[in-house]
């Protein structure tokens, strides 16, 4: 078969890896013209990890990923509500860690040996012919493909050429994502303070903390001119508590990453012989640190049903991918959404109310929906 992924991300490079050596021909085009950026830090679940040992990528993984043990929630002046040690739980359905996406593509990358990914490519238009996808590259060339997977990320090229512009939810939340060195916080926990308008999560790595400041848009800018003394500012009842994180803030002259809270369904997978992978197909936000392993888990099933078809029945295999996983992740996403809404919260009595709920909270409810995920056959 002759494969189009489209994106170098975490799912594109995840199915490549599972169809190389099987006789087909993968080629990757990937927008981004370099690899060397950290970005930001990534948790995986079992969901996805499990995915890394069909790799043969499970070694590596805990080479570079922190495992994730211990949950701190705090309020939004540093207070303790609670803490959830997670390892006991967890443990029996796998690895559970967190690593710089550079990490995680590294090691995706180091399974595939014989595809090429070209470097600043991306698409201007497919064309669905009865047997074939006709693809134009933004360099004006074109080619055939038996197959196209659009693993383009959350603002698809893929999806808008096949579902046309399919509307962002907004949860009205953004923040600066940056990275701070250990020891403010032990290297074992992820630690979240929820205030009211504010959020600031510390997600240690094995080598570094990557570091979320958030709050509603209206509040956090997304200026350059003046951003590092606003964000001191908004988290003013944090900072002495956590100097090394805020002192790693960078200067206004640093570029660093305003990440939107946002996500998307789109409300097609596939058409033709072109589908849609990982956020391309879905996004998630970031509440309940599912998007990773959710994007692994969906290559693992897209290859299971290529790896049983021929080249002319591609659209079956499309239609199966999609039967027995769309409904698992919207199902997913559903719920990361709510807990934007209990994590993501404006009024100071609302907040109160939510610390007050949490205290009492146990760690099987706080990890329900991802046991139960688990449990779930696919
Ligand atoms: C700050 C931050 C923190 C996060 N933390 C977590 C977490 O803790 N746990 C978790 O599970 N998820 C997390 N996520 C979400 C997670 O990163 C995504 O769900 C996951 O990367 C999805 O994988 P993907 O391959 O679909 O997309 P991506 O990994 O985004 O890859 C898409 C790739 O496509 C490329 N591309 C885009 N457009 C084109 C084009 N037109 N042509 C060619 N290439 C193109 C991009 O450059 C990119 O390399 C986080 C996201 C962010 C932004």
């Amino acid at each position: 078969m002759r494969i189009l992924v489209i994106g170098a991300g975490v799912a594109g490079t995840a199915l490549a890896a599972m169809l190389e050596g099987r006789g087909h021909h993968i080629k990757i085009i990937e927008r981004s013209t370099d690899f060397s950026k950290s970005g930001y830090a990534l948790s995986l679940w079992p969901l996805g990890s499990r995915v890394l040992i069909g790799l043969g990528a499970i070694e590596a993984f805990r080479k570079v990923a922190q495992p994730l043990e211990t949950y701190h929630l705090k309020n939004g002046v540093g207070e303790q509500i609670n803490t959830y040690d997670l390892r006991a739980l967890i443990a029996p359905h796998g690895d559970t860690g967190t690593l710089s996406r550079k990490d995680l593509l590294t090691l995706l990358r180091h399974r595939i040996v014989n595809t090429p990914i070209i470097m600043g490519r991306s698409i201007t238009q497919l064309n669905h012919l009865p047997l074939e996808t006709e693809v134009t590259f933004d360099d004006g060339s074109v080619e055939y493909f038996d197959l196209v997977v659009g693993a383009d990320g959350i603002h698809s090229k893929t999806r808008y050429l096949i579902a046309g512009d399919v509307p962002v939810h907004e949860t009205g939340w953004g923040g600066w994502v940056w990275w701070a060195p250990h020891g403010t916080v032990p290297v074992t926990d992820v630690t979240e303070y929820w205030g009211a308008g504010r959020f600031l999560g510390l997600y240690p790595t094995a080598d570094q903390i990557c570091v979320f400041a958030g709050g509603p848009t209206s509040k956090i800018s997304q200026e350059i001119a003046g951003r590092r003394q606003h964000v001191l500012d908004h988290f003013a009842a944090l900072n002495p508590t956590l100097p090394s994180v805020f002192d790693a803030l960078p200067f206004d002259d640093q570029d660093i990453f305003f990440w939107k809270l946002d996500d998307v369904r789109s409300p097609i997978w596939s058409k033709g012989r072109v589908v849609l992978l990982g956020d391309a197909a879905t996004a998630f936000l970031p509440t309940a640190g599912l998007g990773a392993s959710m994007a692994l888990e969906s290559a693992a099933i897209l290859a299971d049903e290529l790896l049983r078809v021929e080249a002319k029945n591609i659209p079956r295999a499309l239609s199966l991918y999609e039967k027995r996983h769309r409904h698992r992740v919207e199902h997913a996403q559903t719920e990361s959404r709510h807990l934007a809404k209990t994590m993501l919260i404006n009024s100071t009595p609302l907040a109160i109310a939510r610390d007050l709920l949490m205290k009492h909270y146990s760690v099987e409810n706080f990890v329900a929906g991802i046991m139960k995920s688990l449990d779930e056959p696919i």
